[in-house]
């Protein structure tokens, strides 16, 4: 059931469109107090990420779970209508559902189409959902962030050598015997 009024509704989704909404503000707390740098909202980067950490080539996307629709299974097609199941922290308005299941699926598709590109440019995209930032849940949420960083930073040092011509690397070899 949809308890909010339509002022508190605009309210409410005014609030989660913010640039500086809670969560990110969450994310980026955690990242700066463990010592990592970043830069926000970076326009040369594809799909406008929220947090860019350029030494990871790794962008950071915190998605609000209603907006971005965290959802549990795709959208599915039955009897002609379209359902989404959704996690728990997705639940459509039950009034208007049809605007807001094709506003939702939009939203979802412009986030796939942004990581693809991103990844096309050789970025790594780390997606932090809102329900994992709760209090019980954001140290391990933020660990795993952490070990996905580290992961990718290993890749781009060992993509590296594979920019070496073999002849350099025969030249490397030789040099470094003598
Ligand atoms: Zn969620």
């Amino acid at each position: 059931m949809d308890r909010l009024t339509p002022q508190q509704r605009h309210q409410t989704m005014a609030a989660i469109r913010g640039k500086n909404t809670k969560p990110e503000l969450i994310v980026r707390k955690w990242l700066w107090s463990h010592g990592y740098r970043y830069r926000l909202n970076v326009k040369s980067v594809p799909g406008k990420p929220d947090i860019v950490m350029r030494r990871f080539r790794t962008a950071i996307f915190v998605n609000g779970c209603f907006w971005h629709g965290h959802r549990v299974a795709m959208p599915q097609i039955d009897n002609g209508e379209m359902i989404i199941y959704n996690s728990e922290c997705c639940k459509i308005p039950k009034t208007n559902r049809e605007f807001w299941v094709k506003k939702i699926t939009r939203n979802q598709e412009r986030d796939q189409q942004n990581y693809r590109i991103l990844q096309e440019n050789g970025w790594y995209c780390i997606v932090v959902w809102e329900c994992q930032l709760k209090p019980k849940l954001l140290e391990h949420t933020m660990q795993q962030v952490e070990l996905q960083l580290n992961q990718n930073f290993l890749s781009i040092y060992q993509r590296k050598p594979i920019l070496f011509s073999e002849s350099e690397n025969e030249y490397l070899m030789v040099a470094e015997e003598e």
